[in-house]
Formats: structure tokens, sequence, C-alpha cells
């Protein structure tokens, strides 16, 4: 069979393709010679897979969509203290080039607007950025001198706001040297299928969906997608966020992407921008894919049916001796609470109770927590409690296991079985 995915893709960029009207960015005089013309998608989903539709081998910069990738090496450099320390994480409501600064501290509101990401830049060297972003596209990238060129000698706004960034002391470094490394940061050369698997790596925790790299701590992309979701359009960022809801960052080469966590990275590449320096099409692709595939972060799946499967007799030569609890799906807060009520409502009379994990794919913290807790009640209730986990599911949790047996805290060690 041959995929449907692309054709429905290629679908999506005819649906889209009318002259939606928009201007290119003329302030930067290199990318007011773009094909105006040019569209593009690409979509990458966690586990690798690589869909690219349009003119999706043609390569423009990365421009904006460069900070939060910078902010995300930022935080795994120095820490998220001391990088809040300098730039903060509220909406500004202004377009990218204000110089939008804390009263008081003088930091700029956020990374996504040019005094946060000048500030953000000043905080990794160029070549740490060079690599770091190629770590996140999965091959080298490299720069269109041109364009970095032709950007450096219109950057006067940009020098201003890295000027008033050190006279707030936000910005220690040399104002010019971090103008520069900015505009260098912005000149990176990519097409949208590095886009979308820059997204992805996000989407997957930090992890490359095709070179298995770890790119950026976990909790680090939390946070920038986070950003990216409150901030990541501009001015436009609440109008984006309620009707197409996928936290996403746009840049004035025309490119656009989007992260949905755990699921999938996007990205769009159509050169003209409305009013707020966003890609046009690219927004109609979005709006389009949010509505018709549920893509938007406010509608999750609905909570799996019960996590308690079944309730069974013990095996072989124990019936009548306990019960086993056939457990599936996610161990999460949702999950765990229906499992507690229901030992709670019906408690197991006396006897053995086996808490079978065979069919769970995925344990959360809080899930491990609120099993251990009910072991240790049923414990403490006189139960004989033992754990059937055979794709080790409790071992993400290494400092649980001594021989076998999960501490589950209170002195109390339960048994766990490989097999059933
Ligand atoms: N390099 C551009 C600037 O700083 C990036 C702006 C954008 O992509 O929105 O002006």
């Amino acid at each position: 069979m041959r995929s449907p995915i692309p054709d429905y893709l290629t679908e999506v960029l005819d649906v889209c393709g009318g002259d939606g009207g928009g201007e290119l960015a003329a302030y930067i005089p290199e990318l007011a010679e773009a094909d105006p013309d040019r569209f593009a998608m690409a979509l990458a989903t966690v586990d690798g897979a690589v869909y690219g539709v349009g003119d999706d081998d043609v390569r423009f910069t990365i421009q904006s969509i460069s900070k939060p990738f910078a902010y995300a090496l930022a935080i795994a450099d120095r820490g998220l203290d001391a990088v809040l320390e300098k730039v903060g994480v509220e909406p500004s409501g202004d377009a990218f080039n204000e110089l939008s600064l804390e009263v008081g501290t003088g930091r700029p509101f956020n990374p996504m607007i040019n005094a946060g990401a000048l500030t953000v830049h000043a905080l990794l060297d160029d070549e740490r950025v060079r690599r770091g972003f190629s770590a996140f596209a999965g091959r080298e990238l490299e720069i269109d001198e041109d364009v970095f060129t032709s950007e450096l000698e219109t950057a006067d706004r940009n020098r201003a706001i890295a000027f008033m960034l050190r006279s707030h002391g936000i910005v220690e470094e040399d104002a010019q040297a971090v103008v520069e490394g900015y505009t260098r940061q912005c000149s990176l050369l990519v097409d949208v299928k590095d886009l979308a698997l820059m997204a992805a790596t996000l989407a997957n925790g930090g992890v490359h969906p095709v070179t298995g790299q770890r790119v950026v701590p976990h909790e680090v992309t939390r946070h920038v997608m986070a950003v990216m979701a409150t901030c990541g359009m501009y001015d436009a960022a609440g109008d984006w966020f309620t009707s197409v809801g996928i936290p996403a960052k746009s840049g004035v080469a025309g490119g656009l992407i989007g992260a949905l966590p755990g699921q999938v990275g996007l990205a769009t590449f159509s050169p003209r921008l409305d009013q707020h320096g966003n890609s046009v099409r690219g927004v109609q692709v979005f709006e389009r894919l949010s509505s018709d595939m549920g893509m938007h972060l406010m509608e999750v799946p609905p909570p799996a049916r019960s996590l308690i499967r079944e309730r069974t007799d013990l095996p072989g030569d124990r019936e009548g001796e306990g019960w086993v609890f056939e457990l599936q799906g996610s161990v999460n807060f949702v999950g765990m609470e229906r499992v507690l009520r229901t030992l709670a409502d019906e408690p197991p009379s006396e006897g053995a109770v086996v808490l079978d994990l065979t069919r769970v794919h995925e344990v959360r913290d809080v899930g491990r927590r609120m099993l251990l807790e009910a072991v240790r009640r049923l414990v403490a209730d006189g139960h004989d409690v033992t754990i059937v986990d055979p794709d080790g599911m409790l071992e993400a949790f290494p400092d649980d296991h001594a021989d076998g047996d999960v501490d589950a805290g209170g002195g109390v060690e339960v048994p766990v079985l490989r097999r059933r």
C-alpha cells in the first residue's frame, strides 16, 4: 500500500495554496529577493517518520525560528534559574522588534522577541549554536553568508536593543558582537524537513527522532514549548493558541514550526507575511491541520477506560486465595485514582493481591508513587502483595529495585515477578 499521508499533506497545500496575500519581509534586503511563491510543508513524528511535500528541498534562513532552540541550549548549558534571571517568560503582546523590558529588572519579557533572543544568544557562543542546531536537525547546518551580510548591514534596530540591554546590565558582552552572533544564528539555512525534525526533537522530549541523540534534557523541552505556546507568535499569540493550539514559532524568511508534545513536529515555508510577521499560508496550513487532525493541545484523547482491565482469581492451585488486578494503559494520576477508588470501595477480601502490569505501556512518576502507596496500604491491611512487571516498567525508577523487590517505603518490600 502507498501511504496516504503525503497525499493528504499535498491536498492541504493545494487548499491553502491560493494567494492569501501578505508581503515579503522588506527590512532585510536579501529576503526581499526571495521567490514569494515557494510553498512547502513537512511533518516528522516522534518515532522518526518524515513526510515532506511541495518545495520541501528549498532552503531558507531560519530567522526567528532559531529563538526557541537557542533558548533550549542556553537553559541546558546554564540552568533554568540563570537564564530566568536575564529573560522573563511573559508574553509581551508587542511586535518582535519592540524593546519590551520589565520595569525594575530590565529583563526582556520573553526569549521569543528580539530583546530576549539577543540576551539568550549572549549566553552561548557561535559554535555552540551551530553545533547545537545541527544536533536538533540531525545534519550539519550552514550559514547563508549573503543573508547574514545583508541583515547585519541593516541591523541598527537590533544594535539599539543590544546597547540598551547592556545599559541595563542584562547583556554584559560586547553589544556589536552579540548582534553579529545573533544575526549569524538567524542566517542558518534549513528546509522544512530540517525544521520539522527540530520541532519533533522538542516534541520528543529532547531526543532526536532519527539519530537518537539526546540534544537537551527532557525538562528543558517542556519549558521551551510552554514559552512557544504563550509567546511564539509575537503579538498574535493569544489568537494563535486559541484557534490552532500548537506551540509554534515563526520566522521572517517565511518558515513556521509547531511542536505537539509527544506527537509530531510540523513545519511550513511560504515567504509572504501578515502584519504580525507570520507566514500567511503557513498560518492557514496550521489552522487546517489543527482542525482536520485534532492537533490542538487543549484537545486531548479521552482518558483511557478503567486502568483496571480485569479482576480475576489467582491462577492454578492458588485459586480462591486472592485476586489478580490486571492493569492496562498509562499508570498516571487519573488512572491510579480509579484503581485506588476501586480498592477502597471494594476492598479485596483476605489473601493475596497481585498487581499485574503486563498490559501497562507507561508508568508516570506520580502513578508509581500512587501504586506504591496502594501496596503499602494493602500490606498494612494484611494482604500478601506481588507485582508482575514483565517489561520492567518500574525499572525506569532504578532506586526501587533491590534484588527483584520494590521498596514501597515504610519498610515494605514487595516481590516483583518478571513473568506471569
Ligand atoms: N533576524 C530577524 C531580526 O532579528 C529575525 C526576525 C524574525 O524572524 O521574526 O530582525
